[in-house]
């Protein structure tokens, strides 16, 4: 037959054509999000890199700064951004891309990293909706509930606190980073109200809600109480209690 030879008449082309035009544009958007995540991606894993050549060298007893490392590595941002240190502290410090902004929450300090973990999960569950909520923990979601859920992400057992910092503040036992939240008028909805506290209990069980050191997450320091021995009861206290009860009445920075 003479007219299969003849491929597509100028009418299929066109419909071909706009076809392909229409999936383009619908498709395009998607494919952007898509280029731009990976692209984020790539450079948060440029700011790991520098983190973890930077201990590295901490570990090998180097004196290095973090800008030295930074320099040293020269990571390139995919979108071109460019990369510069903030400093929070002594040993605590963000890398910053000016296209995708930082890696905010990592430290090169073990036990603020672990605070900073605690604290990140506990807003992530507070950023959730009120479906989701209900899902994870019920309907009658209290903080146990919650911090079931958290612990259970987390293998069974709140991290261990780091040694040094727990000796530092005057205490000879085991101590775990856990967080807390309050839940006042809110229903738990409040990232204000997130707690982050070392205590003695590894799960969910035991004297909970006794706190050896507690986090400031405003600047990334531990405290502990001046007398090196006391503790304080943070249940059904809000953050701004707690801070004042403590932070503004003695309790020292132990990092
Ligand atoms: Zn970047």
């Amino acid at each position: 037959m003479r007219k299969k030879d003849r491929g597509f008449s100028l009418i299929e082309l066109i419909i071909a054509i706009a076809i392909l035009i229409i999936l383009t544009g619908l498709l395009a958007p998607q494919f952007m999000k898509y280029i731009e995540k990976s692209r984020k991606a790539a450079c948060l894993n440029n700011i790991d890199v520098v983190i973890q050549e930077y201990q590295v060298a901490l570990i090998e007893n180097q004196k290095v700064t973090p800008e030295e490392v930074l320099d040293d590595i020269k990571p390139k941002c995919p979108s071109k951004g460019f990369y510069s240190i903030i400093h929070k502290g002594e040993e605590l410090f963000v890398i910053n891309c000016s296209e995708h902004g930082n890696s905010d929450g990592i430290s090169t300090d073990p036990a603020v990293a672990a605070a900073q973990k605690a604290y990140n999960e506990m807003k992530d569950f507070v950023g959730l909706t009120h479906d989701e909520t209900i899902k994870i923990t019920g309907t009658n979601s209290n903080n146990t509930a919650i911090r079931d859920y958290l612990l259970n992400k987390q293998g069974g057992s709140w991290p261990e606190f780091d040694k040094q910092y727990t000796q530092k503040a005057g205490f000879n036992k085991n101590l775990y980073v856990q967080p807390y939240i309050f839940k006042g008028t809110s229903d738990y909805k409040r990232t204000d109200d997130i707690i982050v506290y070392a205590g003695a209990s590894k799960d969910n069980t035991g004297d909970a809600w006794v706190a050896y050191l507690i986090y400031n997450p405003q600047n990334g320091l531990w405290y502990h109480a001046p007398d090196n021995k006391s503790t304080y009861r943070i249940q059904d206290k809000p953050w701004d209690v707690i801070q004042k009860d403590t932070i503004d009445n003695g309790w020292l920075p132990v990092n």
